[in-house]
């Protein structure tokens, strides 16, 4: 029995299973580490993480006892630096390109920049200072990792800035929907203190479309950034989604990030369809709600799963099960509505289709019948089609057409980066190329309002 159930049932609260899973090294650890470090000249590491971080630089702070100096290296290239020290895919980033890999293992990069920026957090250090005012006023629309790094950017060069935020708190998906056993909503938070710090005005329960317009947004300031993510997760669109017991992966775990616990979950048998780090998430929290069995089912193999390694090695320690090449195609309720069965059906994968993957096909005849108790839905999230229509914006099925150089969208006063311009086979969702593109975003705006202002003299 995992610890996790036992801890349900020796009647400790729900939510320690939902404490951070991995521990912060200590001093003597932390040391060890960082004096391994090779400091090499033109080190691989830094091109190989997306914001440019000078990791020998802040490792070698480290050894050197200079906490804040290091710190302050992390944060001043990635203003969420510290939630990337936690969610990083870094075997594929920083870490992947560590010379050491060919000789022993390689520096803990992320686990040395945790580290660090845990330290900056405990002693409660403010790391940066805004710039001279200059009178412009940009708006944010959204408060993300890709609107904060913006935003922090653009304060720290003297710009007013606005940020809109929907939902009742900032920090986007580092807030509301990375499980809080990899990272906490604090840890968060922190990075959203450090960026009001410099002036930035975060007006939260402000939703853009519908408490304000997107025109007067674009009236009213010197540039506008769209940095508002993607939404839900989409339907399924098989029958039976609107009875008992579905639920939307993203939701779930927001709802954990909040502190509320569904204990429907004790003892169930959950299957989380998809296999991306939605599913993953959605998964690792139905084990620690108490699940009794957790099944991620998906129509294509592991090979093609979209799930970091280490998101996949995580699942597999919680001993969520894996069923490749199924899909569902029915749902079937008890006599209250209530989810009981799933219809799967096998599939096997034919010729490439037009996204570059396999194409997955339904095996006939193949049907069968699987009980569960709940259905966590995971298969990726849709668009804000609305909003991106409101501001008129040209894009590809929700993605934002944006010029690749400059961020700047179809409106010349409107820039945008994160989600809202990832996918058609462009980019990464990831936080730390959301955080990069809001700083080359903030970059590209100021070059621009200062060409303006220079023409206008
Ligand atoms: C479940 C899950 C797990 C993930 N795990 C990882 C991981 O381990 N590692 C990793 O690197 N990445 C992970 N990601 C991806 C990562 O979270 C995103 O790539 C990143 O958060 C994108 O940042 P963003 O600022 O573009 O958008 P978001 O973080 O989505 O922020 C957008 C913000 O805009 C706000 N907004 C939307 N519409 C409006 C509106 N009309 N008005 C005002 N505000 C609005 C939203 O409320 C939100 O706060 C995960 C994503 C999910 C869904
Ligand atoms: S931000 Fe991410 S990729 Fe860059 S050094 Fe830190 S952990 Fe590695």
């Amino acid at each position: 029995m995992s610890d996790l159930l036992k801890n349900l049932i020796s009647g400790d609260a729900l939510a320690s299973n939902f404490d951070e899973s991995k521990a912060s090294f200590n001093v003597q650890e932390a040391l060890d580490e960082a004096n391994r470090c090779l400091f090499c000249y033109d080190a691989p590491c830094i091109t190989a993480c997306p914001t440019g971080i000078d990791i020998p630089g802040f490792i070698k702070k480290i050894a050197s006892g200079n906490m804040k100096g290091s710190a302050t290296t992390i944060m001043e290239a990635n203003p969420v630096g510290a939630s990337c020290s936690r969610v990083c895919p870094t075997e594929e980033l920083c870490e992947g390109a560590c010379v050491l890999n060919n000789s022993t293992k390689p520096i803990p990069i992320g686990d040395l920049q945790r580290y660090a920026t845990d330290w900056a957090i405990k002693n409660e250090e403010v790391l940066f200072q805004s710039g001279e005012k200059n009178g412009k006023h940009i708006a944010i629309v959204g408060s993300g990792p890709a609107g904060l790094s913006s935003a922090r950017e653009l304060a720290r060069l003297g710009y007013e800035v606005t940020i809109y935020e929907a939902k009742s708190e900032p920090g986007g998906l580092d807030t509301f929907g990375i499980v809080p056993f990899r990272l906490p909503k604090d840890i968060s938070l922190w990075e959203v203190e450090q960026i009001k710090q410099l002036g930035v005005e975060i007006k939260t329960n402000m939703e853009v479309g519908k408490d304000i317009y997107p025109e007067d947004l674009v009236e009213n300031y010197d540039a506008v950034v769209l940095a508002i993510g993607m939404s839900k997760v989409p339907m399924i669109g098989i029958e039976g989604e609107e009875f008992e017991g579905i639920y939307d992966a993203i939701d779930l775990v927001e709802r954990t990030k909040n502190g509320f616990y569904e204990e429907e979950f004790i003892g169930k048998r959950v299957a989380v369809i998809g296999a991306g780090n939605t599913a993953i998430d959605g998964a690792t929290t139905s084990v620690r709600l108490g699940a009794q069995n957790v099944k991620i089912i998906y129509r294509r193999t592991e090979a093609e799963m979209t799930a970091y390694d280490f998101e996949y090695e995580f699942a597999k320690q919680d001993g969520v099960e894996f069923r490749w090449l199924t899909s569902p195609k029915r749902l079937i309720s008890d006599e209250y509505g209530h989810v009981k069965q799933m219809e799967c059906v096998r599939m096997e994968l034919k010729e490439v289709g037009a996204d570059g993957r396999p194409r997955p096909v339904e095996i006939k005849g193949s049907e069968f019948l699987m009980d569960v108790d709940i259905i966590v839905k995971a298969i990726g999230q849709t668009r804000h089609m609305n909003l991106i229509e409101g501001f008129g914006l040209e894009h590809n099925e929700g993605v934002v057409k944006i010029d690749q150089e400059t961020f700047m969208t179809s409106n010349p006063k409107v820039y945008a980066a994160g989600d809202v311009i990832f996918g058609k086979g462009i980019g990464e969702a990831m936080v730390v190329s959301a955080a990069q593109q809001g700083k080359d975003t903030a970059l590209s705006i100021h070059q621009r309002l200062k060409e303006t202002t220079i023409n206008n003299v």
